[in-house]
């Protein structure tokens, strides 16, 4: 008679371990985890071989409504067919971003009705006067908040006032939840692109000197101080430049709290992309030199970044194509969200420059422990029951018009890769399997920040 519901056999990532064994699954919950096969029963038996089963890979940066033709439905459809079990959508939506408890809860909603992967929201504040929404926000479940230092658009991705920034980080901190910031000075790039713009220079690589490294070092500098004096968890999203992983340092040693993340593009593609596909490889901050790139592989080499996110953004042909002649014009973000795992296990683990528990702790554990999501980022006994599993043999190329994104916009579209994913599971249920998603929209779960058990519990 079957014990478990699904028993799932392969080369187990554990925390601390790769074995060859099994899992026993039960209630899309981890029961046990053998180090040998053959000993559990399940209704359902899946034998991955030599493949490597990852818990499922968590991306704390995706974008799902920059652009509202893409939606829940395509990312998590991306998500689920790259090995992505759980993902933090940002707060950036159009028309109106989440900075209110009303529509943080509208989205909720329509989370519930279209997921097909677990997702967890980030709530924002307003540019001015909207510190009042963080306390509800995150009693509603928000999973942490950002916000930004540079200004994307002055209503929907507004830059923050170092006034307001201050008093949120207060607010924050009193939730136990993390404060997350798109760290570039806004005053430093917004005049070097009117004076490039002016002398008409409007080539691709225009769009990296207007943003040069001290627009982000130096404003991820202010924004460590500021949580020095507030107590906050700090968290630097997208960083593209190996200095600001040397300051982060500097200021872990000074007691701050602050954790960082870096997207695979910044790891994966240096300057010259910028020169070859223009628009298709514009994101913010933008890619840099090679040897910068040499320097944050180096930290992440030395276990400096916490995480490795995609930042998807789902932009058309039609956000930019526009920027073919002048780069200004395009929109800035790649999306990622189903090639990330693909890109970064072939750039890593295949080519022996990160064993794959060290994989597992930049692509979920710890995720789930910096934004303290319980039950996931693991393989382990009451874990969530969420796998990526990779074959780390299977050679493809990636085609950037079969992504399930609106998006089919990739400088990576061509490339050959090593390792490929061939069945990503969420809570004990198939939600890919190698070639389908298996899975209705409504699925998925939306998965409360921290701060709400904290407050259920009667702590906050
Ligand atoms: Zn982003």
């Amino acid at each position: 008679m079957a014990t478990f519901d699904l028993v799932v056999r392969g080369k187990l990532v554990l925390e601390n371990e790769v074995a060859s064994g099994e899992i026993g699954v039960k209630n899309g919950k981890v029961e046990t985890v053998s180090r040998e096969r053959g000993t559990l029963t399940g209704a359902r038996e899946l034998d991955f071989g030599a493949s490597y089963v990852f818990p499922g890979f968590i991306d704390a940066h995706v974008h799902c409504f920059s652009n509202p033709q893409e939606g829940f439905i395509a990312t998590s459809a991306a998500a689920a067919a790259g090995g992505v079990t759980t993902f933090f959508d940002m707060p950036y939506d159009l028309p109106h971003p989440v900075n209110h408890l009303e529509q943080f809860k509208r989205k909720v909603a329509q989370l519930e009705q279209e997921a097909m992967v677990d997702i967890c929201l980030w709530g924002t504040i307003a540019k001015t006067g909207g510190t009042d929404q963080i306390i509800p926000l995150a009693e509603a479940g928000a999973v942490a908040f950002k916000m930004s230092t540079f200004e994307t658009d002055a209503y929907r991705f507004p830059r923050i006032p170092d006034s307001e920034i201050l008093k949120a980080m207060e607010l924050i901190q009193s939730t136990g939840l993390v404060a997350a910031f798109h760290s570039e000075n806004d005053e430093i790039i917004a005049d070097l692109i009117a004076e490039y713009k002016k002398a008409n220079k409007v080539y691709p690589r225009a769009h990296m000197e207007t943003r040069p490294p001290v627009t982000e070092t130096s404003a991820v500098l202010k924004l460590m101080e500021f949580a020095y004096w507030t107590g906050v968890k700090l968290h630097i999203v997208h960083v593209s430049h190996p200095r600001t992983i040397d300051l982060i340092k500097l200021f872990r040693n000074l007691g701050v709290h602050v954790t960082c993340e870096t997207c695979y593009p910044y790891l994966l593609l240096d300057v010259r992309a910028l020169d070859e596909f223009g628009p298709k490889a514009k994101n913010n901050p933008p890619l840099r030199n090679p040897e910068e790139v040499r320097g944050l592989w180096e930290h992440l080499h030395a276990g400096h970044i916490d995480m490795i996110t995609s930042d998807h953004a789902p932009w058309g042909a039609e956000h930019k194509d526009i920027g073919k002649e002048n780069i200004f014009l395009a929109a800035s973000g790649l999306p990622g969200v189903e090639i990330i795992g693909p890109l970064m296990f072939d750039s890593t683990v295949a080519k022996g420059r990160l064993t794959p528990v060290q994989f597992a702790r930049l692509m979920s554990q710890n995720p789930a422990e910096v934004f303290q999501i319980p039950g996931k980022g693991k393989i382990a006994v009451g874990y969530d029951a969420d796998f990526a599993v990779i074959n780390p043999e299977e050679k493809w190329t990636l085609d950037e018009t079969k992504f399930r994104s609106r998006s089919k916009m990739s400088p990576f579209h061509g490339k050959q890769v090593q390792g490929k994913v061939v069945h990503t599971i969420v809570r004990g249920t198939t939600v890919f399997d190698g070639q389908e998603i298996t899975v209705t929209p409504g699925f998925g779960h939306f998965v409360p920040g921290a701060a709400v058990k904290k407050s259920a519990s009667g702590r906050m």
